[in-house]
């Protein structure tokens, strides 16, 4: 039996636990943003496509750790002196995603296109699992894929996403009414 190629596994970063706001339902999409001290001018006027040629690994946040170790010298009578620190930097290297509204109905939405033109790339592009497209969403554990509207860590993002891109208005006070609304939804 022949078996398919095995993909690449592509890499999550540690859930910060924000999982958006059920009131503020927009289609965002998160992509990995280009920023470089060195590359880019505080004028603006970058060279074009400035990120592709950076050498300073823009898509990512830079913060430097500073360790101190103790140095422990055992001395004749067996007791443990510490004598000296080693004081060390540990450089830290973590992927800059921001999210853009997608809202498009069919695309992905113009703000996309405007992005790339930034040298903003899709997590996957990166090596990176996708994230859930509502809002404020940082779930890279997605359950819900649907051809029309994105993908999502559950079904209930995506209906309020589908609520807010058909411009229906759910009720705010009535839970009972709302979730009623919410399971009318047809996706
Ligand atoms: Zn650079
Ligand atoms: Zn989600």
């Amino acid at each position: 039996m022949a078996t398919a190629p095995k993909k690449e596994e592509l890499k999550k970063i540690p859930f910060n636990g924000h999982s958006g706001n059920q009131y503020l339902a927009v289609r965002m999409l998160k992509m990995m943003v280009p920023l470089c001290d060195l590359c880019q001018s505080p004028s603006g006027n970058h060279p074009a496509k400035w990120w592709e040629r950076c050498p300073h690994n823009p898509y990512f946040d830079r913060s430097e750790i500073v360790h101190e170790d103790p140095i422990i010298t055992v001395q004749e009578d067996g007791r443990k002196r510490v004598t000296d620190t080693d004081k060390w930097i540990e450089v830290v290297e973590t992927p800059r995603f921001w999210q853009i509204p997608a809202v498009g109905r069919i695309d992905n939405g113009r703000g996309v296109e405007q992005a790339r033109e930034y040298g903003y790339k899709l997590p996957q592009e990166m090596g990176y699992a996708p994230f859930c497209m509502f809002r404020d969403c940082w779930s890279q554990d997605i359950t819900v894929r649907n051809g029309r509207w994105g993908e999502y860590c559950n079904e209930f993002h995506l209906k309020l996403i589908v609520a807010d891109q058909r411009g229906k208005n759910l009720e705010f006070f009535d839970m009972d009414r709302r979730q009623q609304q919410i399971d009318e939804i047809n996706v």
